[in-house]
């Protein structure tokens, strides 16, 4: 079975989290520095560096702009922060957010606009200048955790903007296990970061290292090829949903540890990804121009652009015949995963409140056909096979 994604993770790694625990702030310096950014603040998720970033920029009760289409985790932490997420309908090219759109929900009660590089392709920075030319009161958040190094004409995605957010998890470009982390060029900002950090967040005590090496170690092992088949077997079957299901669609919550510091186990595993991050990025560079040139011109699939600066989180295609593809797979030894699935302002826990306001045909027509490739460390021999599989499927 191809998984359909595969964290860069090896010896390196598991001896680092083992016996090698690095420093929170050490990580955040290697953090900042290949990002290019002033400042780095290490927290447990994302959604709770995005969390306490709105609570630092002094946002509550304020509108939050996001796009329909992204992780639910987002619209999360916006709630969990006291202020309210507006959605707004994705484009059709390139799956970020419309920024015309994202101009038409402005109104006098916005606090922030959360700019998204969804599946790693850059938001349109022109165009976002513009808006911040014309609303100066609104912060822009960048949601990085699909891009890290994204770039919009050779300038830095991170860099645009108040404050960028990071998912660090092991489904991401690069892992820390779990973990997220804000960046921003304002030492004011990052300073109050650290001090809202200080007050709110606990120490990770005694145990949470010690459940943080174990899990890297079976996350590790379940990567390995036979073991990922009974896990794959597991998984369809159901009996891993407790562990794998990320949300639950009626309820807006946070994980119960969200405000449990990242692990020095987790510093120590994220400062190593660190120097595999040019290599992680140039290969998902390859492999989406390997897919595009190989599943050109197939009837019944579209395939997503290639964009100057883009990272790739995600290869995406698009089909109506989204769930027959993903069991074809299934049967054939190949795992296409499924992400994003959902227009946030249709799931039940968003629907009804006041953010849910707009249309959202682009963002709904994606849940229902986005389908993405198998694209991370995956031989040649794999890639051929998903591309077979992909062909073999389309003229049946
Ligand atoms: C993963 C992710 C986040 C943050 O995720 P955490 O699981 O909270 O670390 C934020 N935005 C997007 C688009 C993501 O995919």
């Amino acid at each position: 079975m191809i998984p359909r994604f595969r964290p860069q993770l090896g010896w390196d790694e598991l001896k680092a989290a083992w016996f090698k625990p690095v420093a929170i702030s050490e990580f955040e310096n290697g953090f900042a520095r290949l990002m290019g950014a002033r400042n780095a603040v290490a927290f447990p998720y994302g959604r709770t560096g995005l969390a306490l970033l709105l609570e630092a920029l002094g946002i509550k009760g304020k509108e939050i702009i996001c796009p329909a289409y992204t992780c639910v985790v987002v619209p999360h932490a916006v709630v969990v922060s006291g202020n309210e997420p507006v959605f707004v309908d994705s484009r059709p090219e390139d799956f970020n957010a419309d920024l015309d759109a994202v101009e038409g929900a402005i109104n006098e009660n916005t606090g922030a606009i959360i700019a998204t590089s969804i599946f790693g392709y850059p938001v349109d920075l022109d165009r976002l200048d513009d808006l911040r030319r014309r609303h100066p009161q609104i912060a822009v958040i960048q949601d990085c955790a699909h891009s890290f190094g994204a770039s919009w004409k050779c300038r830095d995605v991170v860099n645009d903007g108040d404050a960028a957010i990071f998912g660090i998890n092991v489904s991401k470009l690069i892992t820390s296990i779990f973990g997220g982390m804000v960046t921003t060029n304002s030492d004011e900002l990052a300073q109050r970061l650290r001090s809202i950090r200080y007050k709110r967040v606990e120490p990770p005590g005694y145990w949470k290292p010690l459940a943080r090496k174990l899990y890297l170690t079976a996350v590790i092992a379940a990567f390995n090829p036979a073991v990922y088949a009974a896990v794959n077997f597991l998984e369809r079957s159901g009996l891993l949903d407790p562990f794998v299901r990320y949300y639950d669609e009626s309820l807006i919550d946070m994980p119960k540890d969200y405000l449990i510091g990242l692990t020095d186990v987790e510093a120590a595993v994220g400062s190593v990804q660190l120097g595999r991050y040019h290599d992680i990025i140039a290969r998902r560079r390859a492999v989406a121009e390997f897919y595009n040139a190989n599943l050109a011109a197939i009837d019944g699939i579209d395939l997503p652009p290639l964009v100057d600066g883009a990272t790739y989180s995600h290869y995406v295609i698009r089909t109506p015949y989204k769930a027959r593809l993903i069991k074809f797979g299934l049967e054939n030894g190949v795992q296409f995963g499924q992400l994003i699935e959902y227009c946030i302002p249709e799931m039940a826990s968003y629907t009804n409140r006041p953010g849910a306001r707009f249309q959202y045909p682009v963002s709904s027509a994606m849940a229902r056909t986005t389908v993405n490739l198998p694209l991370s460390n995956d031989s040649r021999d794999d890639l051929e096979k998903v591309v077979r599989t992909v062909k073999r499927f389309c003229e049946s």
